[in-house]
């Protein structure tokens, strides 16, 4: 059910996007081949530009411009972010392959660092920069790299691959040959070290003008807390409810260590926001202890998963595990506070009964909402009667209204996910009506 507006932006963007990566082509063309080399010369300098293009485009996908991700969702422009890194590495080996074709055993001299000369060079170096980039973040949880210090060299290291790239275009290529070309090289340059000024220095300067205080803490079940956050000599941000934040904590916003929560208030409790978090890691197991009037910096709202991206719908069906159910708790709230009386399903899998968070809330809304709730839980109680281990399809096609266009939600932990979607598309869902948000984008 998305609205036509929804996909003629997601039309729109997914055209600039083609554009802008397509764009330095023309200056090729625009550029005369110096040593007139035909075909292999035309296609390996264009594979090099490409890669370049396609590598500084990373930065416009995660520049967290609220605007990008609406159509798509922020799971879905993070695992493009992901898999077009492939298509980044491919088309930077393939280049110079391209164009040495045979004499290449000739060039893998210049692989050891200053064996080539320093127009070469900078290819290479950019090269390295990009192979490390890509195998430190496909295979981040397989060599235990923390995502924090993982994420310190992301940056970095992404920054090199681009600007080492551009460089050996400008000095090895033949953007030289044309000062018009060369100019306008050098303000496609400008354009994406200003993007990375504006996330490295721009954003947090505002996100420290604009700081939050820990008004409250709250204990919740299953190792979680609430904080009740305010804004502090700000009026804060409207939000759409199931949309998430990037929290700062006990540090500046230039530290680069936030991380990201989905609001669990209600959109109408504005300009107040209720984060709650799960204990996992350092970071959040830290949270448990915050104290009122701690200091905080709220980037955002971000996000697309939101009941009013699907207004029309006959009711919503939410399937959450675990923290998965913050950002329905948002939803369920919202429509609480605006008298919503359309019938709502939740089926909420949970590891024990004691540990299931929110659970009288989920009660409390069921007096205020048509909502029914369904606990699955991994460890019953004895004596427990209703839904028993992980959410199943035999056990969603138990529950999920038959009748109506409903638009559903899911969101928890992957494998309960990859169950939920797989199953609700052989239920008959169409996948227009299916939202869903992933907690792990990296
Ligand atoms: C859109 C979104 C909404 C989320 N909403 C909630 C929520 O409402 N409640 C909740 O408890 N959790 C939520 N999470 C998950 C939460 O962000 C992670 O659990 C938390 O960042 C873990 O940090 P840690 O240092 O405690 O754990 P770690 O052990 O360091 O990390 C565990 C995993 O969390 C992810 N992660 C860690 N740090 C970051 C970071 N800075 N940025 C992005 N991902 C990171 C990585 O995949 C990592 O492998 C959400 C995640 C996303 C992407």
């Amino acid at each position: 059910m998305p609205t036509l507006r929804d996909l003629t932006r997601a039309g729109l963007w997914i055209g600039l996007y083609v554009l802008l990566a397509l764009w330095p082509l023309l200056l090729l063309l625009a550029a005369p081949a110096q040593r007139g080399g035909g075909l292999s010369d035309e296609l390996g300098s264009a594979l090099g530009f490409l890669a370049i293009s396609l590598m500084a485009m990373q930065f416009l996908l995660t520049a967290r411009f609220e605007w990008v991700a609406p159509p798509f969702g922020t799971d879905l422009v993070y695992a493009f972010h992901r898999h077009i890194t492939i298509i980044v590495v491919v088309f930077a080996l393939l280049h110079p392959i391209t164009l040495f074709g045979s004499s290449l055993g000739m060039a893998l001299g210049w692989l050891v660092p200053g064996g080539a000369p320093w127009e070469i060079a900078s290819g290479i170096w950019a090269t390295y920069a990009l192979a490390a980039l890509a195998i430190t973040s496909w295979l981040r949880k397989r060599l235990k790299l923390p995502y924090q210090a993982w994420r310190w060299t992301h940056g970095p290291l992404a920054a090199a691959a681009v600007l080492l790239g551009i460089w050996h275009a400008l000095l090895a290529g033949r953007l030289l040959s044309r000062p018009v070309v060369r100019w306008l090289w050098l303000a496609w340059t400008l354009g994406w070290v200003g993007l990375i000024l504006r996330v490295r220095l721009f954003k947090p300067l505002a996100l420290l003008r604009r700081p939050w205080t820990v008004r409250e803490v709250r204990p919740e079940a299953g190792d979680s807390v609430t904080l009740v956050l305010e804004p502090e000599g700000h009026g804060g941000f409207r939000f759409r409810c199931g949309q998430f934040v990037w929290l700062t904590l006990g540090d500046s916003p230039f530290a680069a260590r936030e991380h990201p929560f989905s609001i669990a208030s209600s959109a109408l409790a504005w300009p107040r926001v209720e984060l709650t978090v799960k204990g996992i890691g350092d970071f959040t197991r830290r949270m448990l202890s915050v104290k009122p009037g701690e200091r905080a910096y709220l980037d955002g709202p971000f996000g697309s998963m939101s009941v009013d991206s699907f207004p029309d719908a006959d009711g919503y069906v939410f399937i959450a595990g675990g923290s998965g159910i913050v950002p329905c708790m948002s939803m369920l709230r919202t429509l609480a506070d605006r008298g919503d009386r359309r019938p709502h399903l939740v089926i909420y899998g949970s590891s024990e009964l004691a540990r299931t968070l929110f659970r009288e809330q989920l009660e409390a809304l069921s007096a205020r909402l048509d909502l029914r709730v369904v606990h699955a839980l991994e460890r019953p109680p004895a004596g427990w009667r209703g839904e028993q281990g992980y959410i199943t399809q035999a056990m969603l096609d138990r529950w999920v209204p038959h009748r109506g266009r409903h638009a559903y939600f899911v969101c928890g932990p992957g494998p309960m996910m990859d169950v939920a979607e797989a199953s609700l598309a052989r239920l008959g869902v169409p996948l227009s009506d299916l939202h869903s948000e992933r907690f792990d984008l990296v």
